[in-house]
């Protein structure tokens, strides 16, 4: 008999392991005690969309030389990835809204930075967990159509059964530290843990898992995608087995108010901690911000913090990349 990772609860569910650095609120009337706050409260009001312009980006089409990697923010968690000469989305949303319905729920500011019909040639998708704003069933079913086997779905442990149901058996279901390689080479994932949680509809709390991934090309080059999460003191492990890291693409957003966030989503000063636990080296790239409303605070204010945080800890200018909607980073 194999022992059970510390992660597997003895119930079936996924749990966090380790302690956590604040108090998980969620129980014990959070949620509503959150909502009351905010009824009561005057919230930052949404951004004038000029704040956040849409740029042209520069995508190679139909894949960038094998050496090279390509970083394109689509907006909030999603990128399209392009290094080892292959393609990859990461938390692909192309919807307008991160919510079960198409009238109501968070709807982003800025239309996406790269169209779906824009896409080159995608070989794999990579999912970190299944929240509405990371997971977007109209998306899922738009590559599937678009790409067929042709992708590679990799996702954390509970989330093939939803995939298979729309069709799609090109999945590989994994648990953290398993690694994937491509169809086709060029390219391996490794699944690796996060500090976050998971429900979809009305299904319970964490049956499915949740994870970062760690993405090497088979020229040794390595791009860290931090799925959403707070902050944990295991950073300092995933850059010693999967790093140094050419570039690291951090959540920075949704992070007020902290008494409830901080165990779910870090903030910018602990993702700037996150990056030189996990080494401080490589094209530092945030997400998980600008694109919807999801918490409390101003959602221009996560780059502003993170600029300050970048200077405080004295790293390289020039390592910092706050992108555009739509904007590529070539490294
Ligand atoms: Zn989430
Ligand atoms: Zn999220």
């Amino acid at each position: 008999m194999t022992e059970r990772p510390a992660h597997h609860g003895p119930d079936g569910k996924f749990r966090i392991p380790w302690p956590l650095e604040t108090a998980d609120q969620r129980s014990g009337g959070g949620v509503l005690r959150w909502q009351m706050d905010r009824l009561r409260a005057r919230l930052p009001l949404n951004p004038d969309p000029s704040a956040l312009p849409l740029v042209p980006g520069d995508v190679a089409r139909p894949r960038a030389p094998a050496d090279e990697i390509r970083v394109t923010w689509i907006g909030h968690a999603s990128f399209l990835l392009q290094m080892g000469g292959r393609n990859v989305l990461l938390d692909p949303h192309f919807g307008l809204r991160a919510s079960p319905l198409r009238f109501l729920g968070p709807r982003r500011f800025v239309p996406p930075g790269l169209a779906l019909e824009a896409l080159p040639p995608i070989d794999a998708v990579v999912l970190s967990h299944d929240h509405y704003d990371h997971l977007d069933e109209g998306s899922v079913r738009a590559l599937h159509r678009a790409f067929g086997h042709s992708i590679q779905w990799i996702a954390p442990l509970g989330h093939a059964a939803w995939l298979r149901a729309r069709g799609i058996r090109t999945v590989a279901d994994v648990d953290w530290w398993d690694n994937v390689e491509l169809p086709g080479g060029g390219l391996t994932v490794t699944c690796a843990p996060a500090q976050h949680w998971t429900r979809r509809g009305l299904r319970e709390y964490n049956d499915r898992l949740w994870a970062s991934f760690a993405l090497r090309a088979a020229n040794g080059r390595r791009v860290y995608f931090g799925g959403d999460s707070g902050y944990f003191r295991g950073y300092a492990e995933i850059g010693g087995r999967l790093g140094p890291f050419d570039a690291v693409l951090m959540p920075i957003g949704a992070y007020e108010p902290r008494w409830f966030m901080a165990p779910a989503h870090m903030n910018p000063e602990e993702a700037v901690r996150a990056y030189r636990e996990m080494g401080g080296r490589g094209a530092f790239v945030p997400m998980h911000w600008g694109t919807f409303r999801l918490t409390d605070e101003d959602p221009l204010e996560p780059p502003v913090r993170l600029r300050a945080a970048w200077a405080n800890a004295g790293l390289t200018a020039a390592d910092l990349h706050v992108l555009r909607h739509g904007e590529t980073l070539v490294l």
